[in-house]
């Protein structure tokens, strides 16, 4: 099959799936997910999607009690039963499904709702472009909850204007993109924003971070402002899809092209760290 979903125990084409219209996911955004990557059907990073999770639902205060491996042989089962060697599969949990009041409802247990689909990896020699906006998000962008208004606003702007991704600012300083990590090369140093609550912590950011360190580039876990990305050597998008691609672009002025040789050699770290994960043990 192409796409297939899940939802309580339930799995079905992707397109026929049903969920009820009194899950709070669907009237609140009351839930939070994560998106991991499936390739030959096995996961990529599976345990630090997970623990990013755990995190989000405790969050949220929501009491998600199936066992890791259960819930582990759920996505499985899923990726299993689509064809595409090359997934992404996206799993969200839910409070409960209950009648519309704010309060949590007692006595209802989470929903959990898993989908995958065929998606590509982004090609990371191809020059992309971005746009810049305001961040306009909560205060715990850390937690990756279902609310995601100013980020699907912001990708469909840069859409049309062109451009693969926003990059968000907060007065000035870079937090992330709309749905990825900005990482900067300036000086042979990594620079980034630091993991506190305005930006996700990339499980890729993460995985870069943890190379570059270990191939002896400095890392420098600070925010920077909009004026120093416009003057960085070179600037990458990171995400589960999108292994550090080269920003050549932003807001219409050429970024980047500066250190083309470092940035190669971080993307080519990631290619085979990835790869040899997945040939030992897959996750
Ligand atoms: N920031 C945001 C806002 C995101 O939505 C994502 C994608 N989940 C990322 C960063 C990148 O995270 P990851 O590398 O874990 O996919």
């Amino acid at each position: 099959m192409d796409a297939v979903g899940y939802y309580n125990g339930e799995f079905a084409p992707l397109a026929e799936l049903k969920i009820p219209a009194l899950d709070r996911g669907v009237y609140f955004g009351d839930g939070v997910y994560e998106a991991v990557r499936v390739d030959q059907h096995r996961f990529f990073a599976l345990d630090e999607h997970l623990d990013r999770l755990q995190n989000s639902l405790a969050f949220l205060r929501i009491p998600f009690s199936m066992s890791r491996e259960t819930l582990k042989a759920v996505l499985q089962e899923v990726a299993d039963r689509v064809d595409s060697a090359h997934q992404q599969l996206y799993f969200q949990v839910t409070r409960a499904t209950a009648a519309r009041t704010h309060s949590f409802p007692e006595g209802a247990e989470p929903n959990l709702l898993v989908f995958s689909r065929e998606v590509p990896f982004a090609d990371v020699n191809e020059p992309r472009k971005v746009i810049v906006l305001p961040d306009i998000r909560w205060k715990y962008c850390n937690i990756k909850t279902l609310n995601l208004i100013p980020a699907v606003l912001a990708a469909q702007t840069a859409k049309e204007r062109g451009c693969c991704e926003a990059v968000f600012h907060r007065d000035g300083v870079v937090t992330e993109c709309s749905s990825s990590n900005l990482l900067m090369l300036k000086g042979g140093a990594l620079h980034t924003a630091p993991a506190d609550e305005h930006i996700l912590p990339g499980v890729t950011r993460g995985h870069f971070l943890m190379l570059a360190r270990q191939m002896n580039i400095p890392v420098v876990e600070r925010a920077f402002t909009l004026e120093q990305a416009y003057g960085a050597d070179e600037l990458m998008i990171t995400s589960t899809s999108a292994r550090g691609l080269p920003v050549r672009e932003m807001e219409g002025r050429a970024v980047g092209g500066g250190d083309s040789a470092l940035l190669k050699k971080l993307q080519a770290a990631y290619q085979s760290y990835a790869d040899d994960r997945m040939a030992s043990a897959g996750e």
